[in-house]
């Protein structure tokens, strides 16, 4: 636990919450400020502040708790699709800095907006990236 942080409150059960699951890792609640009905967000009850300090196991367990919960919301919502997303600092639109994973139903022709604009590149420049990248990605535990 993190002192001051509002996700290990709610995720430790200091803060109530409309909790949809929960097991010894993970608490899982509604969005207060739901994009649509039904998003929820996967909660570690242990503090990460994002992706970078993640622990492996658990994260390892975050895609599986998130496509249950993806399939019982499709099913009890009928929501025409899912998107699941995770956000990691400010630049991209972490707000709230206790790790977390939105779930967030989509219906056709619904407000949210989620997205960019195709950009253009081209094989060479791909390639050398994939190899700066890629020579990186080696050296990562
Ligand atoms: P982020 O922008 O960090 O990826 O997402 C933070 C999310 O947490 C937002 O969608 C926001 O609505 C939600 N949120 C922030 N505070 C609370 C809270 O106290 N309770 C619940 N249930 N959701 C919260
Ligand atoms: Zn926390």
């Amino acid at each position: 636990m993190k002192e001051d942080c509002i996700f290990c409150k709610i995720a430790n059960g200091g803060i109530p919450s409309a909790t949809i699951y929960e097991d010894r890792y993970f608490r899982v609640i509604l969005d207060i400020s739901p994009a649509n009905m039904g998003h929820a967000l996967i909660l570690p009850k242990e503090h990460f502040d994002n992706v970078y300090d993640m622990d492996p196991e658990i994260g390892s367990k975050v895609f599986v708790l998130a496509g249950k919960v993806a399939q019982c919301l499709k099913e009890e919502l009928q929501c025409d699709g899912i998107n699941i997303l995770q956000n990691n600092e400010e630049a991209a639109g972490q707000t709230v800095f206790h790790f977390h994973m939105h779930i967030i139903p989509r219906y056709e022709g619904d407000a949210v907006q989620m997205g960019w604009q195709p950009g253009k590149t081209d094989q060479e420049s791909l390639a050398a990236l994939a190899e700066r990248i890629g020579e990186k990605l080696q050296e990562v535990e």
